[in-house]
């Protein structure tokens, strides 16, 4: 974060405006506002001394320390308990979530995560489940990654899935890493080097083909938003790996050609790799396996539900087919009549594991709670959430494809791509809209992404939403834009003005972090 040092609450101190010349008309003395509290840092508010609990006085000899004795005071913060318990509350409700508001962040499917999920990763057995326990202690654990895998390969319809990628990206790859593996056995390791990427692709596509040794061969996209199938096959040679496609792609849209693609790339002796981080529009509906898809990773945390975001925690198992199944890395479960086992190591497999792709089996959490997620929704719940999810993608888009410019026409799948043509000689930049939505309380949809269209915004209700939620937004985002186009570009310019931090530098804050804490501007003055 970039540092606004503007109101340091501790000392209870007058404030300098937030967010610099334009002071918001609601500024306060304390710097709260209503119910929303201005926080300090836990240690600003520290005392040396205070505590919440009475300790005995210890007086441990220097001899039985070996002379390791500490001499300074230890620098935790003295703090009550009310006042521990105030600041954790506090610093919770500063984090919006979905489970705060309407959270359309495209390309992340950020559903409700049921309560039932929870309380299955809570129970005994399970929530205290360590990852060295001898294997004959977690047989019920072993079944449940089983059963899991089970399930996803049926929706799938493929024959293998590797369970312990920990997210999407790590799915990607431990994807190529078993077409590279796949192809090293043919022995054209040395020719199959280049991997065709369409260019509305996830960033992580191109990352993961780099970093696995291939040349990124990007594809362009037609005007409707799908892979150019033409200009695919005429990227096609014996030195092609591979295809990496997202399906549906990050313009919300289903390959139609997506067969012909699969036939294609085989016919050259490449492997068909899908990003299936989007299957929460599918599944239910089609396999990926009848698709000719080689593998795929899915992204338990967004299609299944499971808390996810800033980075974890998450989980990306990869389904092969017949042709990339024996390259899974380890380990694996398997059952046989001594009940369930993991296979840990390269030599004690039947097959051409590529290797060992993290610590231990998988995140379990993410496990208990898709499995349990998928249970409670049985088959036809879970169509109907996918269903669910492309309509209400679908109402929005029809509610606000009036004024707003939809990027390719023709139904979407679970999200609904617009580009900044609508705002169009207002002054007000899809930044600045997205700022706007802030004040109104919604989380911004996702901006600038895909890169195919200009000022993107990407959105993605997902199945959880009401329809009473969904029309306050159409409403709201109406709103501004009769705003925008009235010419009050300097209200969005001023956007958001009531949160507690306004405009941040949010380049800065991501390439420049500022992550060493500074003494507050105001006390290094009120010291001199
Ligand atoms: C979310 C996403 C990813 C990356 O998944 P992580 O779990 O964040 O690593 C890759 N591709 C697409 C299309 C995505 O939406």
């Amino acid at each position: 974060m970039s540092q606004d040092r503007s109101r340091d609450m501790s000392q209870g101190r007058t404030n300098v405006p937030v967010g610099g010349s334009q002071a918001p008309a609601t500024q306060t003395i304390s710097g709260s506002k209503g119910l929303e509290f201005a926080e300090p840092l836990i240690f600003e508010m520290s005392e040396n001394g205070r505590t919440g609990v009475d300790l005995p006085d210890v007086s441990v000899g220097d001899e039985r320390l070996g002379g390791m004795r500490r001499k300074d005071a230890v620098g935790l913060p003295g703090l009550s308990e009310p006042q521990v318990v105030r600041h954790y509350t506090r610093l919770s409700q500063k984090n919006y979530g979905i489970d705060s508001g309407f959270y359309p962040l495209g390309s992340c499917t950020m559903k409700h995560n049921p309560r039932v999920n929870e309380k299955a990763a809570r129970m005994k057995g399970l929530g205290d489940l360590h990852p060295m326990q001898p294997v004959s202690s977690v047989q019920g654990a072993l079944e449940l990654i089983d059963t899991l895998a089970h399930w996803i390969k049926t929706l799938c319809g493929m024959p293998a899935v590797a369970m312990s990628p920990a997210a999407g990206a790590h799915g990607e790859l431990c994807g190529m890493m078993a077409i590279k593996a796949a192809i090293e056995d043919r022995g054209e390791a040395d020719t199959r080097t280049r991997v065709l990427v369409p260019e509305s692709a996830h960033g992580t596509n191109p990352a993961t083909a780099a970093a696995c040794g291939f040349s990124v061969d990007s594809i362009p996209g037609d005007d409707r938003g799908r892979v150019d199938l033409e200009a695919f096959k005429a990227k096609l040679g014996d030195d092609v790996a591979g295809i990496m496609l997202t399906n549906p792609n990050t313009c919300g849209l289903f390959e139609n050609d997506v067969i012909d693609i699969a036939d294609a790339i085989h016919e050259a002796g490449g492997y068909f790799y899908c990003d299936g981080a989007n299957f929460n529009a599918i599944v239910g509906r089609v396999r990926p396996g009848d698709l000719g898809i080689d593998c795929m990773h899915l992204n338990l945390h967004k299609t299944f539900s499971t808390p996810h975001g800033g980075g974890g925690p998450g989980a990306g198992p990869v389904v092969l087919s017949e042709a990339l199944a024996p390259f899974a890395p380890v380990p694996y479960v398997v059952h046989d009549t001594n009940g369930y086992r993991l296979v840990e190591h390269q030599a004690d497999s039947d097959a051409k594991p590529f290797g060992r792709l993290k610590g231990y089996h998988g995140q379990m959490g993410v496990f208990i709670r898709s499995l349990t997620f998928m249970l409670s929704h049985g088959a036809d719940g879970l169509l109907q959430a996918s269903t669910d999810a492309v309509l209400n993608a679908n109402y929005l888009r029809a509610q606000l494809q009036d004024v707003m410019s939809v990027s390719f026409g023709g139904m979407c799948m679970h999200e609904v791509l617009f580009d900044d043509h609508f705002l169009k000689d207002t002054g007000v930049t899809t930044l600045d809209f997205a700022k706007a939505m802030i004040d109104e309380g919604f989380h911004p949809m996702t901006m600038y992404f895909p890169l195919v269209v200009h000022g993107a915004l990407l959105m993605e209700p997902t199945e959880s939403e009401s329809k009473q939620t969904l029309d306050l937004y159409i409403q709201t985002l109406r709103g501004l834009n009769d705003r925008a186009q009235a010419g009050d570009a300097d209200f969005f310019k001023e956007a958001p003005r009531l949160t507690p931090r306004r405009r941040l530098d949010e380049t800065a804050a991501a390439r420049k972090p500022v992550l060493r804490w500074t003494e507050p501007v105001e006390q290094a003055e009120a010291a001199e």
